[in-house]
């Protein structure tokens, strides 16, 4: 594709293709790798208005020098802990670190006490081993610095020596195993600590807060994910998310290594579907907004079905609205954190479909019922479904043919809507690009009358 036929939106990351040391007036210097804001296209020329991500210097540079930013494969060799190579014998760490080189490291269980960690380090000639305390749920090498995990305390020795030989200087990365670090920095997603700034917290998720920031004078949203092998689990996932853009899913702008994992996204200030409509109601919503917003999340879910991403997680409490009242999806990819497979007693049961629930057969039309369940929560303003049942009946009525009634004042068609979405054969289910069509005819009509 020639660079004259790209077309990139205000706000896209891009990384530069090579070195510009003399800019003219006007222009951005920028060195090989550098990511770049796109804050402007400038008209027919192949140039570009954009920001420099660390200088915050805005200049034009030429379409040609850049790339948009790749996807990350969901790849199970991707590590946050590349330097973590397992059981292995200290023999065997020693000849892992040949030659030598100071400050280069790994990590290992200790074979004698399993479960216990131990940090090899060369220096000089030799290779010294450190026994990782295990205390109440904390790491310690010197019985002083406490560290909650193993990511934390190598990040730790990165920058300080401490009571250890040396500073940390190059992790020696287990066979077969990638850097995640190098791979996010390589592929543009990696952002620079040092420009985010941390606010409030404004949600609490399953695995950590959500915090209100600035990134680089930008308003964003900040998922921590504190537990090194939940933050592992969530960088496989989160993979997902960089292989879309599309105005119905909330952007992801990047991640952070620190404190664990740091997602940082977009902010969207009016929060989840669910407060949104609970806190306002019937008197300040009207019928045509929340077509809209059913609207947002079927064209955002429409986009994942082409994409072949299923959701697993689609509920109100998972769409969030922006200041313009626009609905995105988001946690897609980020549902279903479980490493060792589908744990039944994790799945959000009143919202999942009944194969998708029985025989774990998740797909596109699995989310088409979990759609079903959406639009009977914002047409009840947030009400939680199937009000008074309990999860173990609710699959059984399913099974006998009993299906919700429509909420108040909910109009015919839409009730006709969701229980389309809630035929049990998941062939029988509208698609997303179906259920999109009927609720723009249906905005249409009330426009009309
Ligand atoms: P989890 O799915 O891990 O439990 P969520 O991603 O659903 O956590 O986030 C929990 C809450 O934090 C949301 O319901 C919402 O209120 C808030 N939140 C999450 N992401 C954002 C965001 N990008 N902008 C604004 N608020 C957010
Ligand atoms: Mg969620």
């Amino acid at each position: 594709m020639g660079t004259a036929e790209k077309h990139w939106p205000p706000g896209t990351q891009c990384v530069t293709k090579h070195d510009h040391s003399k800019p003219k007036p006007r222009e951005l210097a920028f060195r090989k790798g550098d990511m770049v804001t796109i804050i402007e296209a400038v008209e027919g020329k192949g140039w570009y208005r954009a920001r420099h991500n660390e200088t915050g210097q805005e200049g034009l540079l030429a379409a040609s020098a850049l790339r948009e930013r790749g996807a990350i494969r969901a790849d199970p060799k991707l590590s946050l802990m590349p330097w973590f190579h397992g059981k292995i014998s200290g023999l065997e760490a020693v000849q892992e670190l040949q030659p030598p080189e100071d400050g280069l490291f790994l990590v290992r269980e200790s074979v004698r006490h399993p479960g216990d960690y131990v940090l090899c380090v060369s220096f000089g000639k030799e290779v010294i081993h450190y026994r990782v305390v295990h205390e109440e749920n904390t790491l310690s090498i010197d019985s002083q610095q406490y560290f909650s995990n193993l990511i934390d305390m190598i990040e730790h020795y990165m920058k300080e020596q401490g009571a250890i030989c040396t500073k940390l200087v190059k992790p020696k990365t287990k066979s077969g195993m990638k850097s995640a670090e190098e791979e996010l920095a390589k592929a543009g997603w990696l952002l620079n600590l040092k420009h985010l700034t941390l606010g409030d917290r404004i949600g609490q998720g399953e695995f950590g807060d959500v915090l209100q920031g600035e990134y680089l004078g930008q308003r964003v949203a900040v998922k921590n994910i504190k537990c090194d092998v939940t933050a592992q689990a969530f960088l496989a996932e989160t993979a997902a998310m960089t292989k879309v853009r599309h105005k119905n899913l909330v952007c992801l702008l990047g991640v952070i290594l620190h404190n664990g994992l740091y997602i940082v996204m977009e902010f969207m200030s009016k929060g989840n579907l669910v407060n949104f409509l609970r806190t306002r109601g019937r008197a300040l919503v009207p019928t045509q907004q929340l077509l809209l917003f059913a609207l947002d999340v079927a064209q955002g879910m429409d986009y994942l079905e082409s994409k072949k991403l299923v959701h697993r997680d689609l509920a109100a409490r998972n769409i969030l609205i922006s200041e313009e009242n626009v609905a995105k999806v988001s946690d897609f990819g980020l549902a279903r954190v479980n490493p060792k497979g589908a744990d039944a007693t994790l799945l959000p049961v009143k919202w999942t479909a009944p194969e998708a629930l029985k025989h774990n057969k998740f797909s596109s039309k699995s989310d088409v019922w979990s759609y079903g369940i959406l639009l009977w929560e914002t047409f009840s303003f947030g009400r939680a479904p199937y009000p008074k049942l309990a999860l173990k009946e609710v699959t059984e009525l399913l099974e006998q043919g009993y299906r919700m009634d429509p909420p108040e004042g909910c109009p015919p068609t839409i009730y006709a809507l969701m229980k389309s979405c809630w035929e049990l054969e998941p062939g029988k289910r509208p698609s997303f690009k179906k259920l999109t069509e009927k609720l723009q005819k249906e905005l249409k009509h009330l426009r009309d009358i």
